[in-house]
């Protein structure tokens, strides 16, 4: 008799010989950007943690006194019994942060998308989603039932015909705000008039602006100066803000509606509160230390300055995300394994995450780096290309 899993294990076999196989690092202690893996300390460019929030003292204190508090667990959902005094005071204050009326918390980026999608459209509606729009919107789109259209990135010209021929009885936009292997910015000002033309709706998911672009951090959003009852603004916490969750803010209709109808808000546990207190503290700490957001942009600009010369291309980004495209998959990973044995982390990223022949070392900042650090990469760069 085969084996049960053999089908599997042919295919496991297969991902194995087109480098497509992945393993995860056990990491023992992280103190800034320094990581300690098998015994050995790593300067790591693999983390969205881009303020150097996640060991913050005031947050790992609020947590603490958080957990003292409240507990550690919820013990239920939030229209049952899970919903605390904390995590209402985060919401107002996330609200009040990204200067849209009302906010709802959800326990993590990927769980909001899902369920967002598909309480905003359904079948006999028309979603319109960028090329390289991240996993969990690419899924949020597939559970609603909607007409997809996918547009090539960032190609205004399509998104208008396509809205435009459109029957759709609702429309709705998505979008990364930055997206997360290019870290280029989506024009979001240009897509909302085309949303307010063809009376769409316009998603943005900020899961890499939220805490790093726009004044004080308030996100991509308020970089471009956006404001309209037809925006819904969807952020992660656990990537500037150092925690972990999301939230969505928009007019206060809207978040009802989602309050009463996505189902991955209704039918999860409830975030712990201790970890609502914790974001309430990244939330003061992101608006105060300004200086955070004015290192990584030094360290952008030091980095950029320092790569010019490497033999791959370095797409214009001016976020924390800064991509080396290689092209092929064994000499991304084989860049990887270079820079690991120079002491550095820096993840390669291989399909399906990123487009076929586009594999490339995806280079993250934060301001838990030094100048140093970056100086150490360029030259690390330059030794293995
Ligand atoms: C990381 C990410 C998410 C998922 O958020 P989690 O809180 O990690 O689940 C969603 N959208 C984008 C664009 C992301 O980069």
């Amino acid at each position: 008799m085969t084996h049960p899993f053999a089908e599997l294990d042919t295919a496991l076999t297969e991902l194995r010989a087109a480098h497509l196989a992945r393993r995860r690092v056990i990491v023992e202690g992280v103190a800034g950007a320094h990581y300690r893996v098998d015994g050995r300390s790593l300067l790591a460019f693999c983390s969205n943690d881009y303020l150097g929030l996640a060991q913050h003292p005031a947050l790992i204190e609020a947590a603490r006194e958080g957990a003292a508090r409240h507990g550690v667990g919820a013990g239920a959902s939030p229209l049952v019994s899970g919903h605390s005094a904390a995590h209402e005071a985060l919401e107002a204050e996330l609200a009040a942060f990204v200067g849209l009326p009302r906010a709802l918390y959800f326990g993590s980026g990927y769980v909001a998308n899902i369920g967002l999608i598909p309480a905003l459209v359904g079948r006999g509606d028309a979603v319109f989603s960028d090329a390289l729009n991240h996993a969990c919107l690419i899924d949020g789109v597939r559970l609603s039932r909607a007409e997809p259209h996918i547009y090539p990135h960032g190609d205004l010209a399509a998104l208008e015909a396509q809205l435009a021929a459109s029957p759709g009885r609702r429309k709705l936009v998505v979008t990364d705000a930055v997206f997360s292997m290019d870290g280029d910015v989506a024009p979001l000002p240009e897509m909302l008039r085309l949303c307010e033309r063809f009376n769409a709706w316009l998603m943005i998911d900020d899961a890499h602006g939220f805490g790093v672009l726009g004044p004080d951090g308030r996100g991509t959003a308020a970089h471009f100066g956006i404001d309209s009852p037809r925006l819904i603004y969807m952020a992660t916490l656990g990537k500037a803000a150092g925690s972990a969750g999301a939230f969505v803010a928009a007019d206060p209709t809207m978040v009802e509606w989602l309050l009463q109808r996505a189902r991955s808000y209704i039918f999860a546990t409830a975030t712990p509160a201790m970890v609502a207190e914790t974001l309430r503290a990244s939330l003061r700490v992101i608006a105060s230390e300004g200086w955070r957001r004015e290192r990584l942009q030094a360290l952008v600009a030091r980095l950029r300055a320092g790569t010019v010369d490497l033999p791959w291309s370095h797409p214009e980004s001016a976020t924390a995300i800064q991509p080396l495209i290689i092209g092929a998959n064994e000499a991304a990973l084989a860049a990887m394994q270079g820079l690991r044995e120079r002491g550095l982390w820096v993840p390669a990223i291989r399909p399906p995450t990123v487009p076929d022949g586009t594999a490339r070392l995806r280079i993250s900042l934060s301001a838990a780096h030094t100048e140093a650090d970056v100086d150490r990469l360029v030259t690390a760069l330059h030794e293995i290309a």
